[in-house]
């Protein structure tokens, strides 16, 4: 990861789990972390990175407001000169049946996981294109890839970043950027932590490698993108979910 040094990342949602995750591991390779969620969220993570020894900010981004995007991303160019890489982390659930799904719930999932990403890239493609460099990955699911009962706004949203990422990634291409998606299976974060236990066996039951993935089994995906080992990788799903779905 030594490619990383000095790299100027965004994250968001990375006040906890995955996000916080990858926040702590760009920090840990050096890059220079803009660790971005709502209110001071992110502020704990940005002090640990820094208490490290590292560099980091917080900022304060709820990224279903576009004006607040553009507030980040200005803040960033302002204080370092330069986006290296994006990663669109933020995400909900708001589960339930189909039948029963209430517009307000499908329409939040898809502005906080679908809608911002697109809104982040876009907000970031102008100091990338400039630079002629960059990478955005986009934590999708393995749930857009195999569908899950109670989540077809959530479903939609991770299947839609796959699409967006393809596009993308043709359009910018020849501009030096890269655009990806890690896949997550189950991870143990607060977003899987309200599952009942006999949800949880189920799924668990699923899983070939037999164990729920971790936060930095995510990171590790994602700081690989992000380097230069990766840099003929465009367009592609990278699955981290111990087998659940091949
Ligand atoms: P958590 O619920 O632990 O964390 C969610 C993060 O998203 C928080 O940092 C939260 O910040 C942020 N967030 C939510 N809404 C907003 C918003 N409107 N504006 C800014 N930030 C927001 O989730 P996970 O770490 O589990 O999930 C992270 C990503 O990984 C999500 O995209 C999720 O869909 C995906 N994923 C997770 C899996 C899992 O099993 N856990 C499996 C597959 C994918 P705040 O402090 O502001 O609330």
């Amino acid at each position: 990861m030594s490619s990383l040094q000095n790299r100027v990342v965004i994250v968001t949602g990375a006040s906890r789990g995955i996000g916080r995750a990858v926040a702590v591991r760009f920090g840990e390779a050096g890059a220079v972390v803009v660790a971005a969620a709502r209110g001071n969220h992110a502020d704990a993570v940005a002090e640990k990175i820094r208490g490290e020894g590292g560099r980091s900010s917080s900022v304060s981004v709820d990224v279903t407001d576009t004006k607040q995007i553009e507030a980040m991303v200005g803040m960033a160019i302002e204080e370092y000169g330069r986006i290296d890489v994006l990663v669109n982390n933020a995400g909900i659930v708001r589960d339930q049946l189909t039948m029963r799904m209430t517009a307000a719930d499908w329409n939040a999932v898809i502005a906080t996981n679908l809608t911002a990403a697109f809104t982040c890239s876009r907000t970031v493609l102008r100091p990338m294109l400039k630079q002629r460099s960059g990478r955005i990955i986009n934590v999708g699911s393995v749930v857009g890839q195999m569908g899950n009962a109670g989540q077809s706004n959530y479903a939609a949203t991770k299947a839609g970043l796959v699409g967006f990422s393809k596009a993308l990634a043709r359009e910018v291409a020849t501009r030096g950027i890269t655009v990806n998606v890690v896949a997550p299976g189950m991870i143990d974060t607060d977003m899987t932590s309200g599952l009942a236990k006999p949800a949880r066996e189920a799924m668990l039951a699923q899983i070939p490698l037999g164990r729920l993935g971790t936060p930095d089994d995510i990171a590790r995906a994602v700081g690989f993108l992000a380097s230069d080992e990766a840099a003929y990788i465009t367009g592609h799903v990278l699955a981290v979910n111990g087998g659940m779905y091949m």
